[in-house]
Order: C-alpha cells, then sequence, then structure tokens
C-alpha cells in the first residue's frame, strides 16, 4: 500500500495531537507535532531573555535562530516521538503556561516560520507522515492526500488544557486557561504570515459533540479509503 501525507490542522486544544498520534500508531506513520517546534523555539527565546510578557528582541532572536537544532526522538515508553531543544528533552518543559502564553508571538515571525516549515517538510519527504498545526494543508504539505481541519467551542478547548494543567500540577485558573486560547485563537488567525485558515480541500470536523473514539473512528475510515484509492 502507498503511503500517504495526513495534515491536521485547527485551533488550539481541538485535540489534534491525539488523534494524530492514534492515527500515527495505527498506520505505522511517523506523527510530528509543529506545534511543539514552535513552542521549543519559544523556549529558548526565553532562555536567551530574548522574550517576556512585554517585550520580543526580534532581530536578536532571529539571529540566533540558527544555533536552534531542533530534533523528535521516539519514544518507546510513550509511543510517540518527544522533541529536543540543543540535545535536550523539552517535551514537558515546552507546555507550561508561561510558554503557551509567549508562543504564538514567536509564530508571528516569518523567519521562524521559514525555518521551521523547511524542517517540517524534510520530515515528511519520504510522506507516511501525520503532522498537526495550524498551516499544515494550506503551507506545509498542500499537496497532503488528506486534510483535516479540527474545531470545538473555547470553552470546551480550555477545559481540556486546563485539565493537563491540572494533572501536571501547574497553578492556573479556568479563567486564565480560557484567556490563552482565546488570545492565541486571535492571534493565529490574523498573523499576516500563514495565518490559521481551513485549506480548501480539507474536511472539517467540529469535535464539541464527538468522544475520542468516535473522532478517531471518522478520521481513521477517511484515511483508509484514501491509502486504498492511491
Ligand atoms: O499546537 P500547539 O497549541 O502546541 O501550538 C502552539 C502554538 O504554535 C500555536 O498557538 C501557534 O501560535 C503556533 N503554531 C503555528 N503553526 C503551527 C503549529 C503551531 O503557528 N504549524
Amino acid at each position: 500500500m502507498k503511503n500517504i501525507t495526513i495534515a491536521i490542522d485547527g485551533f488550539s486544544s481541538t485535540g489534534k495531537s491525539t488523534i494524530a498520534k492514534e492515527l500515527a500508531t495505527k498506520l505505522k506513520y511517523v506523527y510530528v507535532d509543529s506545534g511543539a517546534m514552535y513552542r521549543a523555539v519559544t523556549l529558548y527565546a526565553m532562555q536567551q531573555n530574548l522574550i517576556s510578557e512585554d517585550k520580543i528582541f526580534i532581530k536578536d532572536l532571529i539571529k540566533v535562530l540558527k544555533d536552534i537544532k531542533l530534533a523528535f526522538k521516539f519514544n518507546v515508553i510513550l509511543g510517540f516521538a518527544e522533541i529536543y531543544l540543543n540535545g535536550v528533552n523539552v517535551e514537558t518543559e515546552i507546555r507550561n503556561m508561561k510558554v503557551s502564553r509567549l508562543v504564538s508571538k514567536v509564530a508571528e515571525i516569518p523567519e521562524v516560520r521559514k525555518k521551521l516549515v523547511e524542517q517540517q517538510q524534510e520530515m515528511g519527504m519520504n510522506k507516511g507522515v501525520v503532522m498537526d498545526g495550524r498551516d499544515i494543508g494550506t503551507v506545509v504539505f498542500p499537496d497532503a492526500e488528506l486534510k483535516i481541519f479540527m474545531t470545538a467551542s473555547a470553552e470546551k478547548r480550555a477545559k481540556r488544557r486546563f485539565d493537563e494543567f491540572m494533572e501536571r500540577g501547574e497553578q492556573v485558573t479556568f479563567a486564565e486557561t480560557l484567556k490563552n486560547v482565546e488570545y492565541r485563537d486571535h492571534i493565529d488567525t490574523t498573523r499576516k504570515d500563514s495565518p490559521l485558515i481551513k485549506a480548501e480541500d480539507a474536511i472539517e470536523i467540529d469535535n464539541s459533540a464527538l468522544t475520542r473514539k468516535e473522532q478517531f473512528e471518522k478520521v481513521y475510515k477517511l484515511a483508509i479509503e484514501i491509502i486504498e484509492s492511491v
């Protein structure tokens, strides 16, 4: 059977990565979390004091982009690839609220996007990849055989993210989480370079009222239909 490329885009915390991971495992494809790459660059900028709540040194950040090496390494216990920033596993650290608050500002910078998109395209060169993000079906893989666009209400998405924060013992409120989800939606949909929009040929799935299993079955069925037809 021929391998295809699967692009899963959508708003923050729509459960894209859960579906993408499950799909990749079932199809024996590579899963790439493109959001993790933007988060890792943000973490690097924080470590270098190039970004804070009220300041961002864009020119300096662009200059040090060449020093940022990102890699994914498969964790057999977890069953998916974790992200490494200059050789250090930052999979957990990049998910905290501080990074979440700053990441969309970093993701707006065209030079950052150019660097990460090139790396993403390289990772998907041989197909057999499921990648999730905001611009995968529109910019990274406009020729992907299957494009999914996931949506859900902001409250539902914030609840999902809030539960994750609680599981990790992070001190945040639901109101703060909801605000962050709405803030990122705003920046992601209105930025000049590669805004979050549904690709014309993407299939939209609103998962507000779907269980995780129903959602997965829907996407898996679509993938199999396409794989069998190519
Ligand atoms: O997917 P996740 O919520 O972890 O992504 C974090 C942020 O990275 C998003 O809010 C968005 O600003 C940015 N992003 C992006 N393009 C992608 C993936 C993520 O701009 N392909």
